[in-house]
C-alpha cells in the first residue's frame, strides 16, 4: 500500500492522515514464511517538521502463525505496533543523521506502508516461540509429539528439567 507524500511535502504540508490496509499476507524469513492473520487497519499519519525531514507515525494490530520451537506446533502471535520515524528525505545514502531512519520505505514521494511495517516486524520477531511454556516437543526418534502421547523410544526424551536448562543456556548465549 502506499501513501502519496507530495501534500505533506507542498508548500502547505497538509498532515497525511489515512487508515489503509496491510497487503503483505505473510512475513518472509530466511527461516521461512509464516502467515499473517486477523490483520486490523493501519492509521498512519505523516506530519512535516521542517524543510525536507518528515515524522512518520504508525499503528496497527495483527497476528503471525508461528511454529513452536519444540514441538512445531501452529502459534499465533500478536504483534501491536505503535511507532514513530523520522525520515530526512534530504539526506543522500550516508549521511543520514543520527536517529534518522533509512528512507527505503520511501520512494519519490511515496510511502510504501509494508516495507515500513516490515522492518518493524524484524524489530519485534520473537527469539523463542512456544506453544505452551511446558512444550514437552517431539520425540527426536520416532517423531511423536510427546504433548498428545508417549512412545516407546525410552532415553531419548529430553527431561523437561534439562528442556529448561538447555533454554536457560540458550539464553546465555544470546545475551
Ligand atoms: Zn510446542
Ligand atoms: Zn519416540
Amino acid at each position: 500500500m502506499l501513501i502519496n507524500l507530495s501534500d505533506v511535502l507542498s508548500e502547505r504540508h497538509t498532515m497525511v492522515d489515512e487508515t489503509v490496509q496491510m497487503e503483505m499476507d505473510e512475513v518472509r524469513l530466511k527461516a521461512g514464511r509464516y502467515p499473517i492473520v486477523r490483520k486490523e487497519p493501519v492509521h498512519v499519519t505523516v506530519t512535516h517538521i521542517k524543510e525536507r525531514e518528515l515524522e512518520l507515525h504508525a499503528d496497527t494490530r495483527f497476528s503471525v502463525v508461528i511454529p513452536c520451537d519444540r514441538c512445531l506446533a501452529d502459534v499465533e502471535r500478536e504483534f501491536v505496533l505503535d511507532f514513530s520515524r523520522m525520515v530526512d528525505l534530504a539526506a543522500s545514502e550516508g549521511e543520514l543523521k543520527e536517529g534518522f531512519d533509512e528512507s527505503d520505505c520511501i520512494d519519490g514521494y511515496d510511502l510504501d506502508v509494508d516495507k515500513m511495517l516490515y522492518s518493524e516486524i524484524l524489530i519485534g520477531w520473537p527469539t523463542k516461540v512456544l506453544c505452551r511454556e511446558d512444550c514437552k516437543g517431539i520425540c527426536n526418534v520416532c517423531g511423536q509429539n510427546l504433548n498428545e502421547g508417549t512412545c516407546d523410544c525410552e532415553d531419548t526424551h529430553l527431561d523437561p528439567r534439562m528442556s529448561v536448562v538447555r533454554d536457560l543456556f540458550k539464553n546465555f548465549k544470546e545475551v
